[in-house]
């Protein structure tokens, strides 16, 4: 008989969003008997304009915050919750649950409490559904009382309580300090918890279902039907995930990394899709390499550049240092700073420089006297990454070959010293086209040379 792998699995909200979507992650978790740790996100969005309940709570939280009526939100989420718990015929009743929710927002509740009833219901009803053990996250996932993440605690915690356990359900997201006040990670934070439970139990592998059958080579509003990537490394990945692949949360890959645990990004809707396997750079499998020269193609928009131009810039000692004094002065880090003989460019995002502007710009003045130093906005980052560049030659040739015939200007070309990507700022205007042309390059020309 094949020995069971002990697995952990985490559902995202898409995955949980209606009674339809909960029969499907229970038949998956029915199918292996090794998935026994689950955790779940709040119900996603069943339709593109459908509101996630996470978005529904902070509304609640604002609406109380400023001293306003939340109940019409608060009965929304109740239906929500009431039409799954009935459709699965359980007897799961929120009501209670979202009274003592409502009390609590009008004493002046956090928006990280707020945001993480979601998961916390969502694991009740998950938990009556299944028939497995419900284990709070606020007792086993721990932060300090400034609510830094806690690994050390966390892992004794969990260990200690889901080591007795055969199965259980633990809400992804939330936390608590040591005062029992709740905290949540950040968006997407779901992932992180089914990493550290993972960690925690030893699992031999993180499943982590979804709403597409693996990470895709390119964002798929952007690329329609783009090609899945088979393997990707931890270091790939939490490139991807930094520059906008928003598929797994970009924290959610230390925890099992360190412990050499591979993850797997699967399909809900498509449970028999082998989906993406991320594993450690010199495992075996990371040299099954895509086919393609490169693995990944991510980016995110929102960022602006700052250009400091100064004849005979680079003989004047400390010149760099006292640019970015103005910026550490102004509590603001930056993303890139290529650099010419007499030109140096910081690219930073708009949040961050947002009511700061003039502030940073005439201090830089002051600091290093430019001929000139302005800020352009719009800038896009556009990540090329891939473990097969460096051994392939003229990958940056060929990207941009591409990128000039479709007339898109380049801002900024910053080639990581590890060879696994290679950045390009670009306008806004330019970001989708510019994906596309990569994609086209590196995937559509050589799967059409392949089929010919
Ligand atoms: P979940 O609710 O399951 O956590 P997310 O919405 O957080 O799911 O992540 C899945 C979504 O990530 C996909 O539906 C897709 O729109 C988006 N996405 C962006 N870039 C990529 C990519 N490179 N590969 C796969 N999905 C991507
Ligand atoms: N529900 C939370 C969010 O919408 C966390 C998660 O889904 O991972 O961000
Ligand atoms: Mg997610």
């Amino acid at each position: 008989m094949a020995t069971v792998q002990l697995k952990t699995v985490k559902f995202g909200g898409s995955s949980l969003a209606d009674a339809a979507q909960f029969q499907k992650v229970r038949a998956i978790i029915e199918a292996d008997p090794g998935r026994r740790f689950v955790v779940p996100s709040a119900p996603g969005k069943r339709h593109a304009k459908d509101t996630k309940i996470t978005d529904l709570l902070y509304r609640c939280q604002k609406l109380a915050a400023e001293g306003l009526d939340f109940s019409e939100s608060l009965e929304i989420i109740r239906e929500r919750y009431l039409e799954i718990a009935k459709s699965l015929s359980i007897r799961f009743d929120p009501t209670e649950e979202l009274e003592k929710i409502g009390a609590h927002l009008k004493e002046g509740a956090t928006k990280d409490y707020a945001a993480s009833r979601g998961e916390y219901l969502n694991g009740l009803l998950l938990s009556d559904y299944l028939g497995f053990p419900f284990v709070d996250a606020a007792e086993v996932v721990c932060f300090n009382a400034a609510g830094v993440f806690q690994m050390e605690e966390t892992m004794q915690k969990m260990r200690k309580r889901l080591s007795e356990m055969e199965c259980a359900v633990i809400p992804g997201f939330y936390g608590a300090a040591p005062d029992g006040d709740i905290i949540t990670f950040s968006r997407g934070g779901s992932d992180i918890t089914g990493s550290l439970v993972a960690r925690a139990v030893r699992a031999a592998m993180y499943e982590n279902w979804t709403d597409v059958s693996g990470v895709l080579v390119a964002d798929p509003r952007i690329v329609p039907n783009a090609a899945v990537i088979n393997t990707v490394t931890y270091e790939e990945l939490r490139e991807l995930s930094y520059m906008g692949a928003t598929v797994l949360h970009e924290d959610a890959i230390f925890p099992v990394r360190a412990a050499g645990i591979p993850i797997n990004i699967r399909n809900t809707n498509d449970p028999s899709a082998p989906g993406t396997l991320i594993v450690a750079d010199d495992s075996a499998e990371s040299d099954t390499l895509t086919g393609y020269t490169i693995t990944g193609i991510a980016g995110k928009k929102g960022f602006c550049a700052i250009n400091i131009q100064k004849a005979m810039m680079n003989a004047e000692l400390g010149f760099c240092r006292r640019v970015l004094s103005v910026l550490e002065e102004n509590g603001i880090s930056f993303e890139h700073m290529p650099s010419g003989i007499d030109t140096m460019t910081l690219i930073l995002p708009e949040d961050a420089i947002r009511g700061k502007e003039q502030t940073v710009l005439s201090g830089i003045r002051k600091a290093v006297s430019p001929d000139r130093c302005e800020i352009e906005h719009g800038i896009s980052l556009l990540a090329v990454v891939g473990r097969g560049m460096r051994r392939t030659r003229g990958t940056a040739a060929r990207i941009f070959a591409a990128l000039a015939h479709a007339r898109i200007n380049v801002k900024m070309i910053d080639q990581g010293s590890s060879e696994l990507n290679i950045i390009i700022g670009l306008l806004d205007g330019d970001f989708e086209e510019a994906v596309r042309r990569i994609y086209d390059i590196f995937i559509t020309s050589v799967t059409a040379a392949e089929t010919n």
